[in-house]
């Protein structure tokens, strides 16, 4: 028995289902985005799980649906065995135990507060401890995420501070209330290639530390794969490959997931073409695809393929949804 198969499950996601009506401008007409169509998955505890894929692949909208932000049309979110529903309690307990770190800084820091406060409201809002064990809290997370001297960052406003420093201090924020997940979308893509590393390097000591769980939603699979554990590859709101992350990376079974790891590793100048091939375009999200919905892009396309393919286990724990096998 691996490290891996006692963890035990923190997080599971079952048939997770939001389509959005997209109304035409100037026009009668609307159509229907499959944003998340009925998504499923787990997270043990203190792993980090990887969802990756394109912008409008439905990899945010995962998040958002998880904290409860917008509400799902189907599906279930059970967090340690207890289905979350609109209950206040329940509502309570997944926003507490359940962090987030967003892509802009500014997206969870209001810049018009005091590093400080920005770190105590939290703590303040889920009435977290007294006065001074909220401070004690402020001065211990400062220093796990080491931004020091913690006296003087504490009086700064995010202005004052680099960009890597605001994102460790939302890092911060999201580790005051001690959760036990964090869902971090493209917490790195915004940071100098320089300090990417440093950021990866820190989330990895904490989640170690700490063992809390990562939900790590990216488009960059260089990070995915030193920071992650298992991965899951979206495409138009689907699962289409899942399993450990390097089986699934070197020996991808799923056409989408071959032409995104092709694209980025040969050094050929024309790679941006096929990056521009596999690409999404908006008119895909609207479309009703009949089957599997990479067939319009596909080279491995066959007749069978009008039939929408289900995620089948290749090798352990290795899913991939495609009718034709691939080496
Ligand atoms: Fe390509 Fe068919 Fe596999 Fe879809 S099911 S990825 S169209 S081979």
């Amino acid at each position: 028995m691996n490290n891996r198969s006692v963890l035990t499950e923190i997080l599971k996601i079952e048939n997770l289902k939001k389509y959005y009506i997209k109304k035409k401008i100037f026009s009668s007409d609307s159509s229907i985005v499959k944003a998340t169509d009925r998504i499923s998955f787990s997270i043990k505890k203190g792993e980090v799980f990887v969802l990756a894929g394109e912008s409008g692949s439905g990899k945010s909208t995962i998040a958002k649906l998880i904290l409860k932000a917008i509400p799902a049309d189907e599906g279930k979110i059970i967090f340690e065995d207890q289905e979350i529903d609109e209950q206040k309690k329940n509502l309570q307990k997944i926003r507490m135990n359940c962090q987030m770190i967003h892509q802009d800084p500014y997206d969870s820091i209001n810049p018009r507060m005091k590093i400080k406060d920005i770190i105590l409201e939290p703590l303040e809002i889920h009435n977290v401890g007294n006065k001074e064990e909220r401070h004690r809290r402020l001065l211990e997370v400062l220093k796990e995420v080491k931004l020091e001297p913690v006296e003087e960052i504490m009086k700064k406003y995010p202005h004052m501070l680099s960009g890597g420093q605001r994102q460790r201090v939302v890092l911060a924020r999201a580790l005051a209330l001690k959760p036990k997940i964090i869902l971090a979308d493209e917490p790195v893509s915004m940071l100098d290639v320089s300090i990417r590393a440093e950021m990866l390097e820190l989330m990895k000591q904490l989640q170690e530390k700490y063992q809390i769980s990562f939900i790590y939603i990216t488009h960059d699979l260089a990070t995915a794969k030193y920071f992650g554990q298992r991965i899951a590859i979206l495409y138009l709101g689907k699962i289409v490959e899942t399993g450990p992350i390097n089986q699934v990376l070197e020996s991808p079974k799923h056409p989408y997931t071959q032409a995104l790891i092709d694209a980025i590793s040969e050094p050929d100048p024309s790679n941006i073409h096929k990056i521009r091939e596999i690409r999404i375009k908006e008119s895909d999200t609207e479309k009703s695809v009949k089957g599997c919905r990479f067939k319009s892009r596909c080279p491995y396309a066959i007749e069978q393929c009008d039939i929408e393919p289900n995620l089948e286990e290749i090798e352990n724990e290795h899913f991939a949804a495609c009718h034709v096998e691939l080496n």
